[in-house]
């Protein structure tokens, strides 16, 4: 690492520390056991996290992607299908969408929480609407209570990105159990992370359980036996074994988020020209990232590293500007709320282990900028 970094944007050392010996034991077990794909450390994992969401099913798969993907193939979506998605999110929900064949329809974001706005959803409905993919952006839960009355009213699927939400619920229930069936990712610096790739499929609908089963492991109904065309998206026992370590720890973990969240809101509610991460009053976040928007934002992040804080742009381009989707025909300005955002917002660093000494060191650097900036 830079000799200069004097907070890093992101550190799994501290909770790594906290763990190192029961992920040795773990690694040893997975070692004698001789057995590395779908076996009883998954099994294991799979009750467990089920029981942490209180949600009937939960099915391991090899990262996030693969559990949007394969969510989506078991609703019965393809080609000619298309499903809403925030036009503010990580590229995977769209990529998602386009890699079944369907199409991702992008609808713009609420300003103030960043996520789907479903009052924005009403104007791109039509026949060919199918689904409807929620993103909990930044660890902050979208309304799933407005979310499911629409697509109750518009007989659409729900499917939740919950990638960056694990532990987080709204209205007391954990998000990735509200959608007919949920995607999340276990990527190392997600609020449970794995040694590597992995990610979870949860649903309390037995047939769509039973169908990512068999898409997971090359759509096989019995041995040598396929009845679906499914992929190999199969969770190692190892990172299951790792994540079983790891998941009795998650809400200590995610409660100290929201405890440096809280620090960082109490600090920076008298700085002007500076806004906050917002939440709807039913949800309880994890933030996974502590995004702050300002319009001097580019000036904030160089002067931030100067001072050894790095920082990081979630999203500096939005999905619909890539080049990968300019098949979709859209350009600058059709998503102004979350073009605006994408100009605007700068993520601090916030992670578990963060000591008070370096929040506050980051949070006088902030002040001082804005001082300096007569703000
Ligand atoms: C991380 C992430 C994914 C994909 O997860 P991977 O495990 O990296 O494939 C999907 N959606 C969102 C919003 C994410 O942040």
């Amino acid at each position: 690492m830079n000799s200069n970094i004097k907070v890093p944007f992101y550190s799994l050392e501290k909770i790594h520390t906290q763990c190192a010996d029961s992920l040795q034991k773990a690694f040893n077990e997975t070692l004698q056991s001789n057995w590395f794909v779908l076996g009883n450390r998954l099994q294991l994992l799979e009750q467990n996290f089920a029981n942490y969401l209180s949600c009937k099913y939960v099915a391991g798969v090899s990262n996030g992607l693969e559990a949007l993907q394969i969510s989506l193939l078991a609703l019965g979506i393809g080609a000619g299908d298309e499903v809403i998605v925030p036009a503010h999110t990580f590229i995977a929900s769209f990529i998602a969408v386009t890699q079944i064949g369907a199409k991702p329809i992008p609808v713009d974001v609420n300003p103030s929480t960043c996520n789907l706005c479903v009052k924005n959803c009403q104007a791109v409905i039509n026949s060919r609407t199918k689904a409807i993919m929620p993103v909990h952006l930044y660890g902050n839960p979208c309304p799933m209570n407005e979310i499911m009355v629409f697509a109750y009213k518009h007989n659409l699927w729900v499917v939740e990105d919950n990638a960056q939400a694990v532990g987080a619920s709204f209205t007391e229930e954990k998000t990735g159990t509200f959608g007919h069936i949920n995607a999340c990712s276990f990527y190392p610096s997600k609020t449970l992370g794995a040694l590597g790739d992995a990610g979870a499929i949860s649903t309390n609908d037995t047939v769509l359980y039973e169908k990512v089963l068999r898409l997971r492991n090359y759509g096989a109904s019995g041995k040598y036996e396929f009845s679906d065309l499914g992929l190999n998206a199969r969770m190692d026992e190892l990172q299951a074994a790792f994540l079983s370590v790891k998941l009795p720890y998650i809400d200590q973990w995610n409660a100290e988020r929201r405890q440096l969240a809280l620090q960082y809101e109490n600090f920076f509610s008298t700085v002007g020209y500076l806004t906050l991460p917002q939440k709807t009053p039913q949800s309880f976040p994890v933030y996974h990232l502590f995004p702050i928007r300002t319009n001097l934002r580019d000036e904030l992040k160089i002067f931030l590293l100067q001072k050894g804080v790095q920082t990081v742009i979630h999203y500096p381009q939005p999905p619909h500007l890539q080049v990968a989707f300019k098949y979709l025909k859209y350009q600058k300005g059709d998503f102004p709320i979350t073009e605006k955002i994408c100009n605007t917002t700068l993520s601090l660093p916030l992670f578990p282990g963060m000591s008070e000494a370096q929040q506050n060191y980051i949070i006088d650097c902030v002040k001082i900028f804005f001082q300096e900036k007569g703000k």
